[in-house]
């Protein structure tokens, strides 16, 4: 300060006029307007599944936050790990050692899918069908199994209608690849949701993975569609995050979202906790992303595209607050 305060003839240094500062105030100012957001809940459930062959690149943690995010909005949320990684079981703290009842029942001793969920500590609303160790061998099991491609969504539909309350989401988290456990979580959904990480190569295999949804759609499942972009783990400071998000955003101009999920810390420590980043830290950069992801996310299947907030200024939906920074 002393610095700028000699300096009289250029405009003084001031902490409010700050990068740092600004985001601060965004943030807090992001985290009001959520405070009073409401979101319509009828309908049938809607079946999303969160697919992208290549790894890495934040399918889990979209999952589960999103999830959580909208059981925070009041929404009951059955989330589907469909990885045998069993990230998603994990990070919604439901237990799924090698003796726990899973989706690997389901799918191939045609377990209902009522005797395996189980009801994530972190919310009633948080439901989970956990993935074991079982699962890695489902792909090749599923081979020579009758219907193998409509597994999931029998027992899903058989959940569906007969559960007391049915939940208003059911996400499915798929592993990185395309094969059978991605094309039962294809056939038994009705929108996909593709996470980009904000990287070069983002959006390598896109089309691959285009490809196979409209082989889905023609031979399997023709209510499936391409509902929503999620772009994740941008980092504000680097030109190529911008440059990826403008890409996508060129390319899928009604599918992307607004809200962008910066890179977090906090968003990466959750699942070691076994929590989402909505319980680990609900009001940090990352939790609030996901919070404003969710809301977009219900409300377009309200069929409205109404904004999330009211800007007070022009500026970029959430991509400037992508730093650490924001997070308290
Ligand atoms: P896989 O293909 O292996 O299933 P995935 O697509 O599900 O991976 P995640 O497991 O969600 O990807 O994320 C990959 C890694 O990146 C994880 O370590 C996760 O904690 C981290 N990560 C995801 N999103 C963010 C973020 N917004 N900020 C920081 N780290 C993140
Ligand atoms: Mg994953």
């Amino acid at each position: 300060m002393a610095e700028s305060e000699s300096t009289t003839s250029s405009a003084p240094f001031s902490f409010d006029d700050s990068p740092i500062a600004r985001e601060l105030a965004d943030l807090t100012s992001r985290r009001k307007a959520l405070e009073g957001v409401r979101v319509e809940l009828t309908g049938p459930a809607r079946v999303i599944t969160v697919s992208n062959q290549k790894g890495g690149v934040g399918k889990t943690t979209s999952t589960v936050n999103v999830a959580a995010a909208l059981a925070s909005l009041g929404a009951r949320v059955l989330v589907i790990d469909l990885d045998p990684q069993g990230n998603a079981s994990t990070a919604l703290g439901v237990p799924h050692t090698a003796d726990i009842p899973s989706i690997y029942d389901v799918l191939i001793d045609e377990f209902p899918l009522t005797d395996i969920v189980q009801t994530s500590p972190e919310s009633d609303l948080l439901l989970c069908a956990p993935s074991t160790i079982h699962l890695a061998g489902a792909e090749i099991e599923l081979v020579s199994q009758v219907a193998r491609e409509h597994r999931l969504r029998t027992a899903l539909e058989e959940y569906l209608a007969s559960a007391e309350n049915p939940p208003h989401f059911v996400l499915i988290d798929c592993p990185p690849s395309l094969g059978l456990l991605t094309i039962n979580a294809f056939t038994a959904a009705d929108e996909l949701m593709i996470p980009i990480q904000c990287e070069y190569y983002a959006l390598e295999g896109l089309s691959q993975l285009l490809g196979s949804v409209r082989m889905i759609q023609k031979h399997l499942n023709p209510r499936l569609h391409l509902s929503t972009i999620l772009l994740t783990m941008y980092d504000g400071r680097t030109r190529l995050a911008q440059q990826v998000a403008d890409e996508v955003r060129t390319h899928f101009p009604a599918e992307v979202l607004r809200t962008v999920i910066p890179r977090s810390v906090r968003v990466s420590e959750a699942p070691s906790f076994g929590q989402t980043v909505i319980a680990y830290d609900g009001g940090s950069a990352g939790a609030v992303a996901y919070r404003e992801a969710a809301v977009e996310i219900a409300r377009r299947g309200e069929g409205s595209r109404e904004q999330l907030t009211e800007p007070t200024t022009e500026e970029a939906p959430t991509e400037d607050t992508s730093s650490e920074e924001g997070e308290s």
